[in-house]
C-alpha cells in the first residue's frame, strides 16, 4: 500500500474528533497526486457525506464550471477539505475539529506538493492565516512554507450572493496566471529562497 492510500484509510478510519461519530463517510479528497494546483474548502456537506466524495453538490458544480472555464478537470488538481468529516447540519467546524484533522491535510499537501494552494473561503484560509479577513486576501497570492498559498472566497459564497461569482472568476483567471508566470522560471523557484520569488 502506498503512503498515500495508508493516509486515506487512517483518514476512513479516523476516530480522532466528535465529527466521526455522526458521519456517513470520511471524505479524504480527490484528484491527481501530482497536482500542480490543491483546493482546499471547508468541510463535507450533505453529499459529500453520503458519497464520501468532496465538493459533489451545488458548491461543487460551481467549482468545476469555474475550473472548466480554465480549461481543467478534476482529475487536473486535487481537491479536499481543511475537516474530513461533515460538521452535523453542516454547522462551522470547531477550531478543536480542525486541530485534530490537521495533520491529514498537512500529510496531503506534502506528499501531494502542488505549486499552488487555493484556499477556498474563510475557514480554510485562517487555517493556514489565523485571524485575516478573507475579503481582504482574496486573489492576493503570499507564501506559504514556500508554496504559493491563493485565498479566494468560498464558492457556496456565490451561491448565497451572486455579486461574488464575477470576482471569483476574475480569481480563477489570475490563478492560471500564477501558475504560468512559474512555470516561465522554474530554475529561480528551486534556487531562490521562497520570500526572495517575485510574486511574493
Ligand atoms: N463545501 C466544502 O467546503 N467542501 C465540500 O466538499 C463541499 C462543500
Ligand atoms: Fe478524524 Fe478529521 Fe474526521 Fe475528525 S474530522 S474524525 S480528525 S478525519
Amino acid at each position: 500500500m502506498s503512503d498515500f492510500d495508508e493516509l486515506v484509510r487512517q483518514i476512513h478510519d479516523c476516530r480522532k474528533c466528535a465529527l466521526s461519530e455522526k458521519r456517513t463517510n470520511a471524505v479524504p479528497g480527490e484528484g491527481s497526486l501530482t497536482a500542480d494546483i490543491m483546493f482546499i474548502g471547508e468541510g463535507p456537506g450533505f453529499n459529500e457525506d453520503r458519497d464520501g466524495r468532496p465538493f459533489v453538490g451545488r458548491s461543487g458544480r460551481f467549482l468545476d464550471e469555474m475550473l472548466a472555464e480554465i480549461g481543467l478537470r478534476r482529475q487536473d488538481v486535487y481537491i479536499t477539505n481543511v475537516v474530513k468529516c461533515r460538521p452535523p447540519g453542516n454547522r462551522d467546524p470547531l477550531p478543536s475539529e480542525i486541530e485534530a484533522c490537521n495533520p491529514y491535510l498537512d500529510a496531503q499537501i506534502e506528499m501531494i506538493a502542488p505549486t499552488v494552494v487555493v484556499m477556498l473561503g474563510k475557514y480554510s484560509f485562517n487555517r493556514f492565516f489565523p485571524g485575516e479577513s478573507i475579503g481582504r486576501a482574496r486573489g492576493k497570492p503570499r507564501n506559504w512554507n514556500g508554496v504559493i498559498a491563493y485565498p479566494m472566497y468560498h464558492p457556496a459564497a456565490a451561491l448565497h450572493n451572486p455579486g461574488l461569482r464575477p470576482i471569483i472568476e476574475e480569481d480563477f483567471r489570475n490563478l492560471l496566471k500564477q501558475l504560468e508566470k512559474r512555470e516561465a522560471e522554474p530554475k529561480k523557484v528551486d534556487e531562490a529562497p521562497a520570500e526572495q520569488l517575485s510574486l511574493f
